[in-house]
């Protein structure tokens, strides 16, 4: 962010925060003196039809003073599974946003290998970073009623879908939290009037809940396809699209904000708002990569496009006896993502150094006389499959009919992403884009080739093919996204991980150092805000650039006392704790 930007963002949160009649510090649930008495919970839990939650931590049958062995069985074998932590109100896919530090929170071992109950664990087991209580949302007049009541008591609000945030967005200790996940209807529209025009065109109309599994389901059924992502529970019209959305089909349709023509909204002031290219103009644009911070999206209508022909998919594991074959591994798979994106393959890979490893998903969508044989794909990975002294195995398969995304995103796809994609666990997860001038320079790619081949074995690195190509036709301004993102290859990501009872400062200490060589090697800051860190140097000028003093402006005129506040999220710099 320049100079003058800057001024203009630090003039905007002041005026923001002199302006605001409420917000920080927020009534929590442990303060009698501002948080409602029980007789108006009561009144308010009538108006959301009884679905107002008083959350208490899954892991109690794990704890001593509440020990159940089979409960405690049955929540350690699940703790790794995504499907069951989202159905469980008092979880997010990663506890580091659960427990606050000390005794604060309720971590659950994992299941011993022999399959018994874990012992019965020592200590507190308490909310943590937990909301206290969560409405389970099933209407729009739900989300309206939670807000005004959080208005109106200056509550500490949150927002939870998936729970798949990486920075703690969807919990937080004392709030008021808006469940959205069973809001997940699907419709497919087939004449959509795109406002301002006189033309029709085919969108799916999406509840807050929908996700990624549901978008190929819905779109594969009426023979469309539309851009999600890779993991099946991630919540598409939630935190993905409002943060900017990222997938396989990337390259060939655009990100996540470049295909929602319109959402409905609940804003600050308990009205429901539809936003889209001519009503709510700038409401429409922060919420196309501004995140959670605008109000409440009850829906969401995103593009979709004629099905495919057929899908070609390839899959391959290289692994190297020692250092050096790695890093020519390392060296030949980052020279080969330039020629891959020009055959059209597109999908990810990760490393892993303490394996000498690399694993990698491509695929190749096809359109009518676009034919290829799927074993094309091996031939294009050859200088990697045969690298030096390594040892490689692949397969391919063709995926065909107007179903052929959907059938390739579960048999191929999904399959993989559950076994390599973790939850349940300590995670941090920077992440750097990759622009299209680095991809150009020899030199700075060499320092990309270094920079992954020596990190710490215990690291793995992951490059995401999904952007390019379509994502930097569209403008640096039409979207709120960070406008390096109309310049990017590709991003990567590199996750810290440590175990369940693990004290976060190690991860964040590893994560702290990579943030910085990250930023050498890949010669940039910029990070994708709905994948990164709690702890960016500037998260506003990472996450969103030049586009950020416009975002604090919008905050300010739809949201003037910061009712909708998470960390690093626009205007967290007036909110502060998580
Ligand atoms: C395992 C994993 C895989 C991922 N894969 C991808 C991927 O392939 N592509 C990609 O782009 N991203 C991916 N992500 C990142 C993902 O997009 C973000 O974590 C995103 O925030 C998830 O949104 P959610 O609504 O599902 O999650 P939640 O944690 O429930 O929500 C996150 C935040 O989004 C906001 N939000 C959610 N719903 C609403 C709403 N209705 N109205 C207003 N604000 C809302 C709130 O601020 C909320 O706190 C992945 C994350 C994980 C953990």
């Amino acid at each position: 962010m320049g100079f003058s930007s800057l001024i203009l963002v630090s003039l905007a949160l002041a005026a923001l925060i002199a302006t605001a009649s409420a917000g920080p510090p927020y009534c929590e649930a442990s303060n009698s003196t501002c948080f409602p008495p029980d007789t108006e919970l009561a009144a308010f839990n009538k108006s959301v039809d009884g679905r107002l939650i008083k959350n208490k931590p899954y892991g109690l049958p794990c704890y001593k003073a509440t020990y159940n062995a089979a409960a405690c069985i049955e929540i350690a074998a699940n703790k790794g599974n995504a499907s069951w932590r989202v159905q469980q109100p008092a979880a997010v896919m990663y506890p580091i946003w659960e427990n606050s530090g000390g005794d604060k929170g309720c971590p659950v071992p994992p299941l011993p290998a022999n399959g018994s109950a874990p012992a019965p664990l020592e200590g507190n087991c308490t909310l943590g970073s937990v909301s206290p209580y969560i409405v389970n949302a099933s209407c729009v007049d739900h989300i309206v009623n939670t807000v005004k009541v959080a208005a109106k008591y200056n509550l500490r609000l949150r927002i939870k879908n998936s729970g798949h945030d990486y920075f703690g967005r969807s919990s937080s200790q004392g709030a008021l939290t808006i469940w959205t996940h069973y809001m997940s209807d699907t419709e497919l529209i087939e004449d959509f009037k795109l406002c301002g025009s006189s033309q029709t065109r085919p969108v799916v109309s999406a509840g807050p809940g929908m996700d990624v599994e549901q978008l190929y389901a819905i779109t594969g059924k009426y023979n469309y396809v539309s851009p999600g992502g890779y993991t099946p529970t991630v919540g598409v019209s939630g935190g993905f699209v409002l943060g900017g959305g990222t997938g396989p089909l990337g390259s060939i349709f655009g990100m996540g904000v470049d295909n929602v023509v319109q959402f409905e909204v609940v804003t600050a002031d308990g009205k429901v708002k539809v936003a889209n290219g001519c009503t709510n103009v700038d409401l429409f644009w922060a919420l196309r990569g501004g995140g959670g911070a605008f109000g409440v999206v009850t829906r969401a209508y995103f593009k979709v496009y004629p099905a495919f022909d057929a899908v070609n998919t390839f899959f391959g594991q290289i692994t190297c006896p020692d250092n050096a074959s790695y890093a020519n591994l390392i060296s030949q798979m980052v020279d080969l993502q330039v020629p891959l994106r020009d055959a059209g393959q597109v999908g990810i890979w990760q490393a892993y150094g303490k394996q000498r490893a690399v694993t990698i998903i491509s695929l190749h969508p096809l359109r009518s006389n676009a034919t290829e044989d799927p074993s094309m794909a091996q031939k294009l990975y050859n200088p990697a499959l045969g690298a030096n002294r390594c040892n490689s195995t692949s397969k391919v398969a063709q995926f065909t009919g107007s179903s052929s995304w959907n059938d390739a995103y579960k048999a191929f796809i999904l399959p993989i992403i559950l076994k390599n994609g973790p939850v349940g666990i300590n995670i941090f997860n920077l992440s750097r884009l990759v622009s299209y001038d680095l991809m150009k320079s020899k030199e700075k790619l060499q320092k990309v080739k270094e920079f992954i081949a020596n990190l710490d074995p215990d690291i793995s690195f992951l490059w995401q093919n999904d952007v390019g190509e379509a994502s930097t036709k569209v403008a640096p301004d039409a979207t709120s996204v960070h406008p390096d993102w109309r310049n990017a290859f590709a991003f990567v990501n590199i996750p810290v991980v440590w175990p369940w009872d693990g004290n976060a400062n190690l991860g964040f200490s590893k994560s702290d150092r990579l943030m910085w060589s990250a930023s050498k090697a890949f010669d940039t800051w910029t990070a994708y805000s709905n994948e990164d860190m709690n702890f960016e140097r500037d998260f506003q000028q990472s996450f969103w650039g030049e586009n950020y003093p416009r975002l604090i402006q919008i905050k300010e005129e739809v949201d003037p006392d910061l009712l909708f506040q998470c960390p690093s999220c626009v205007g967290s710099e007036a909110t502060v704790r998580q």
